[in-house]
């Protein structure tokens, strides 16, 4: 959904971090428009978690080099929480079970909090009941998964719908959706990509990081990327997803190493 007047989200230059002294992301380049659907591709251990983690704020990992910017202003001058209010939307590969803590009253404090933010009304508790059955409804999630604790005994399926939900509420512009297709059987992850499609506007972008090109036959990217070794080191159109799936990573480490032999 790329138009003429797509405004620039996301900018990326030689992004540097390391966790435990250990440097995992070793300078990774981006830029993620408006209207853009990315997708992130690479082996296990290649850095697409940290580099979504990193985006969103986890306290765990150190920034050492490079820049982002997200809607033209720094983005690490601002706090994991202000990330989140200010539209950027991790959905996690590995969503943590939070018991104790109805779902209802999780998703409805953080839709709030977000609506605050933009200057909009808060709903109180019937009103987000209707609201947000109508998006479980698109999700096809029964309402039960309201009243139990977020995540709590959840299927691995039922987890990445419930981070999907989430999404579906708070409207993010930059939405950073890590491996949502794993552990989801194919007619749930039909229900998954048909949720992220209709959530997609020509204002906000999406970055898809996934293993499977699968995915990819649901929610068509614009752009794919290859991650390798902390760096994106190849990136390409839909085409690049299918030649991943038929060929493997190896070509392309092949092809960058032939090229840095040049
Ligand atoms: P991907 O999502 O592409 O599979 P990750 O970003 O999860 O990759 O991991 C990238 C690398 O960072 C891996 O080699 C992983 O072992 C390493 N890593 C992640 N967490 C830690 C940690 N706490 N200490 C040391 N290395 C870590
Ligand atoms: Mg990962």
């Amino acid at each position: 959904m790329i138009s003429p007047d797509s405004k620039l989200l996301l900018e990326i230059r030689g992004l540097r971090a390391s966790i435990n002294s250990i440097e995992i992301l070793k300078g990774v380049d981006l830029t993620v428009r408006s209207g853009e659907v990315h997708a992130i591709m690479g082996i296990n251990g290649s850095g697409k978690s940290t580099l979504a983690k990193v985006l969103a704020g986890h306290a765990a990992y150190e920034v050492t080099g490079g820049t982002v910017l997200f809607e033209g202003s720094n983005l690490f001058d601002l706090a994991p929480e202000e990330r989140a209010r200010a539209g950027v939307f991790l959905a996690f590969q590995y969503p943590i079970e939070i018991p104790g803590v109805a779902n209802n009253q999780f998703l409805r404090l953080t839709y709030n909090t977000v609506q605050t933010h933009r200057g909009k009304d808060e709903l109180d508790p019937l009103e987000f009941d209707d609201f947000v059955r109508e998006k479980m409804k698109m999700l096809e999630m029964s309402p039960d998964f309201l009243d139990r604790s977020v995540n709590a005994g959840f299927s691995g399926g039922e987890k990445k719908r419930n981070e999907i939900l989430q999404m579906a509420l708070l409207e993010p512009h930059l939405s950073i959706l890590d491996e949502t297709d794993s552990g989801l059987d194919i007619d749930a992850l039909r229900i998954v990509a048909n949720g992220v499609n209709q959530l997609a506007t020509k204002d906000s972008a999406t970055i898809l990081v996934t293993h499977y090109q699968r995915l990819l036959n649901y929610i068509v990217p614009d752009y794919v990327h290859v991650m390798e070794a902390g760096r994106i080191i190849k990136t390409g159109g839909k085409q690049l997803a299918v030649d991943l799936e038929s060929h493997g990573y190896d070509w392309v480490s092949a092809e960058q190493r032939a090229a840095a032999r040049i």
